[in-house]
């Protein structure tokens, strides 16, 4: 890089610094109880409720819940003073549901009781036992909270209990990842020298399928995330890696982008985030069953990517995922592609090995059934991506509930663990590389 690019670089970590600055200051719970008086306005909402005044708060004032904002979904049932029955809307056009986001109103100072219902038939039941919310009080930071399952109440009940310290307090499934940081992530990014930005395509919805450019290396490096939208964790791990990817000190960043030319995609599939779904697309498609024969009617956003691929040829890629039942960061392969070459093979289970040495956060004895020979299903990314061009591709899962080597009290899993394994993968490439 000559001395202009240098300074460049150095103007644009500056902006990031003081991004990363004003993000800190937005880490510090900003919560000032009873700010907004609801002994001024309560007693009208009582008297309607029939409720009544203690200590200037009412016990019985209605919650005011509700979802119609980005990535929100929840529907109300019923609401009786602090407690409130709700259920998850599905997937348009689909049988999924299991990604909530809502908003609760009214709630200073009061023990609230939220019972989401009619889980047994939601797509992954197995994703609730051992599970607890996630709970911010300012929308930057996410909590866990206290949260119990119970498969004989209401079809399935997660019962939600917290007390929060201001009026306002938001739920949801894991951290939420917004559509405008997406904005802002592609923005600040393709700002930086060297990074180009690309549109693959379009959504359904007419949403851009963005990609990010970098690095001057002859390997054909691929990373996608958030094919399905709910698994929101995908995009914090985006973060982390463009994070290390676009810093110029990074001695990783450095070495990859010598090695690499890497295709970045952070949000395949920004219909279904923006409407609040689990896992598929504005026509309720499931992008990852897309990828033998993907269609302009069904998924564009897989037929933009793939076409993408086509192009470049594909050395390396990781599809980025959450999963909701295992508590543990897995990896999940192509061993049963009928073209598997000894060589490919031996690449993943080496790529394995080296991150499960550098981040205890990863692990190999916990994930999903090895397909048997011949059997792998070529509709899935990470086959399709390993039959199709002879790379090694693997499918990313970081779990919804926590690392249960390594457990969090206070926040599970979370997107700042995203961010830190995407720089614990990018070493290990680094490493693999040699
Ligand atoms: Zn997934």
């Amino acid at each position: 890089m000559d001395v202009s690019g240098f300074a460049a670089w150095r103007h644009a970590e500056g902006a990031r610094n003081e991004d990363r600055n004003r993000e800190r200051e937005g880490r510090v719970p900003r919560i000032y109880p009873f700010r907004s008086s609801p002994s001024f306005y309560l007693p009208a909402i009582a008297h309607r409720a029939g409720g009544s005044i203690v200590g200037g708060m009412t016990q019985n004032a209605p919650l005011f819940i509700d979802a119609a904002f980005d990535s929100g979904n929840i529907e109300v049932l019923s609401v009786d003073g602090p407690n409130a029955t709700l259920a998850i809307g599905r997937d348009k056009d689909s049988d999924f549901f299991q990604w909530f986001h809502f908003r609760v109103a009214g709630a200073a100072g009061r023990e609230l009781t939220l019972r989401i219902t009619g889980l047994n038939a939601s797509a992954y039941p197995g994703g609730w036992p051992g599970y607890r919310a996630c709970v911010s009080p300012d929308r930057h930071n996410w909590f866990r909270a206290d949260t119990d399952w119970d498969a004989s109440e209401d079809g399935g009940t997660l019962t939600i209990r917290h007390q929060p310290a201001g009026d306002l307090v938001w739920f949801a499934y894991f951290a939420p990842y917004s559509q405008e940081r997406h904005a802002d992530l592609i923005a600040d990014t393709a700002g930086y020298p060297g990074v180009g930005h690309g549109v693959l395509g379009y959504s359904l919805d007419g949403r851009a399928i963005d990609v990010l450019t970098l690095g001057e290396g002859p390997r054909e490096v691929w990373l996608i995330g958030r094919q399905h939208p709910g698994e929101s964790m995908a995009e914090w791990w985006m973060e982390g890696a463009l994070d290390l990817l676009t810093d110029p000190a990074d001695p990783h960043g450095r070495l990859l982008r010598s090695a690499c030319r890497f295709h970045v995609v952070p949000n395949c599939n920004p219909d279904g985030s923006f409407r609040g779904h689990l896992r598929t697309n504005a026509a309720g498609v499931n992008l990852n069953r897309e990828w033998a024969t993907p269609t302009v009617e069904r998924s564009p956003e897989v037929v933009a990517i793939r076409g993408a691929m086509d192009a470049t040829g594909v050395d390396f890629c990781i599809d980025v995922h959450g999963d909701e039942a295992i508590p543990a960061v897995f990896m999940a392969g192509f061993e049963g592609i009928p073209g598997l070459t000894e060589t490919q093979l031996e690449g993943y289970r080496r790529y394995l090995a080296i991150l499960e040495r550098r981040t205890p956060d990863f692990q190999t004895r916990l994930g999903y059934p090895v397909a048997g020979p011949g059997r792998a299903n070529l509709s899935m990314a990470t086959n399709q991506i390993a039959q199709r061009f002879g790379a090694v591709a693997m499918t990313l899962e970081m779990p919804f509930k926590d690392n249960d080597d390594l457990p969090c009290a206070d926040f599970g899993w979370s997107p700042e663990r995203s961010r830190l394994l995407a720089r614990g993968c990018l070493a290990a490439l680094a490493e693999w590389l040699g």
